[in-house]
């Protein structure tokens, strides 16, 4: 569908639809569901989201539902313009922080025991890569969660990546396209979930 569009125009077209649409609960409640039963699936124990931003898909039900469940919940907080993951304990003891986003303020959290990091995009492509709002910043995060190469990877099945944590971005439909440009710096996730599919990756196969 998009080839040619260069990042900027892509990423303005699709806000411009995310601006206005009208979310229903069913289409929160099956994004939930499905990344829930992931995180059963891996038995995920420390899972880093986002607070939610300009009308981002909402991670508030599924942060709640994984403090009720006992699991390690951590936020992000930008300091320098690098991302802090974060413990919370309650989603509403959080700060504005960077761009008026809600943040946490404790301890930061080694990222090496990570489980699952959810990646905030404006798009993805199937295969994983995704459009952020120009900045770089998670990419830069996830640079530590980079696939090990070609072999290793397919061979023993075993180290996906240095700390076996998978990445899951949360999208509407809409915001999955067939293929959006990419450069070397950006990092494809494993999982996309919308309300109708739960896209695996090339990365997430391996
Ligand atoms: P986004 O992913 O937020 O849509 P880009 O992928 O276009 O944005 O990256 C934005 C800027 O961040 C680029 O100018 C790029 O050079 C810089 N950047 C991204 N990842 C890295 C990295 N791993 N190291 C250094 N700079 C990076
Ligand atoms: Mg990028």
């Amino acid at each position: 569908m998009v080839f040619n569009e260069d990042k900027n125009s892509i990423r303005k077209k699709i806000l411009s639809i995310r601006e206005t649409y009208r979310v229903s609960n069913e289409e929160i409640e099956r994004i939930k569901e499905k990344f829930l039963s992931l995180v059963d699936k891996y038995k995920s124990n420390v899972i880093l989201l986002y607070y939610p931003y300009r009308n981002e898909v909402d991670t508030k039900p599924i942060i709640r539902e994984l403090l009720k469940r006992k699991k390690t919940v951590l936020l992000p907080k930008v300091e320098k313009n690098r991302i802090l993951p974060i413990f919370i304990s309650d989603i509403s003891d959080l700060k504005e922080g960077f761009a008026g986003i809600k943040e946490p303020e404790g301890k930061v959290y080694p990222k090496e025991k990570i489980d699952i990091v959810v990646v905030p995009a404006v798009a993805y492509d199937r295969k994983g890569y995704r459009l952020g709002y120009g900045k770089g910043f998670y990419d830069r995060f996830l640079k530590d969660f980079q696939n090990l190469k070609g072999k290793l990877c397919f061979k023993t099945k075993v180290r996906r990546n240095r700390f076996e944590t998978q990445l899951i971005g949360l999208a509407y439909d809409f915001q999955v396209l067939d293929k959006l440009p990419h450069e070397k710096h950006d990092i494809p996730v494993d999982i996309i979930i919308t309300p109708k599919e739960v896209i695996k990756t090339e990365r997430g196969n391996c």
